[in-house]
């Protein structure tokens, strides 16, 4: 199994070593031909507008696309979940996102970065994990195919922060910053 790790920007290591943690081939994806062969994919956090950019730039935004549009599976994680959704607000005037995930996310939605927090979230079919926020996007809306997996009460009522849409996954939080690899094991087990 290969499940590679878009390698543009962003906390592309620790995930790397987080599948590496559960023996998967973790190739880095930094232009179109590191798509062939792939099983699944990541898209860490970071930037969302950089990493935007840079698919423009290294060309990987098309093929990416049709990779998606073919269901490979991938799992998005803060930035890479903004990227995957239907739609965004608060982004930049000209930002752009796959519409592979059939949510609304608000860029930045519980606050800036020193609103960024850490707390306990009960996923299904895990249990109990760590949950790491960094200026994380608040899911408003899911549609109706799409599998809430986790939510967090920010004090304003639950929120979807672990969602799923057949091969196509999404995360708030960063569970490649913390020792606990149930997620991306989860993740692995659907391909
Ligand atoms: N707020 C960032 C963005 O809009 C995402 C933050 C993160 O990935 N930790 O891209």
């Amino acid at each position: 199994m290969r499940v590679g790790v878009l390698a543009l920007q962003g906390d592309v290591r620790e995930h790397v070593s987080m599948l590496a943690s559960l023996g998967v081939a973790a190739p880095l994806v930094q232009q179109p031909g590191q798509l062939d062969g792939l099983d699944g994919l990541i898209m860490p956090g970071g930037e969302s507008t950089a990493i935007a950019h840079l698919l423009e730039t290294s060309g990987l935004r098309e093929p990416l696309a049709e990779r998606l549009a073919q269901g490979l599976a991938v799992l998005g994680t803060c930035a890479g979940l903004i990227l995957l959704s239907t739609t965004v607000t608060d982004g930049r005037s000209d930002q752009w996102s796959y519409a592979a995930l059939d949510v609304a996310v608000r860029r930045n939605g519980y606050g800036r970065q020193r609103a960024s927090f850490e707390t306990e979230l009960d996923v299904v079919g895990v249990g109990r994990v760590p949950g790491v926020f960094i200026r994380a996007p608040r899911v408003e809306s899911t549609g109706q195919n799409v599998q809430v997996l986790a939510e967090h009460d920010h004090g304003d009522g639950p929120c979807p922060v672990l969602v799923r849409q057949g091969a196509v996954w999404g995360a708030s939080f960063h569970p490649e910053l913390t020792g606990d690899s149930r997620i991306h094991r989860l993740f692995v087990d659907s391909i």
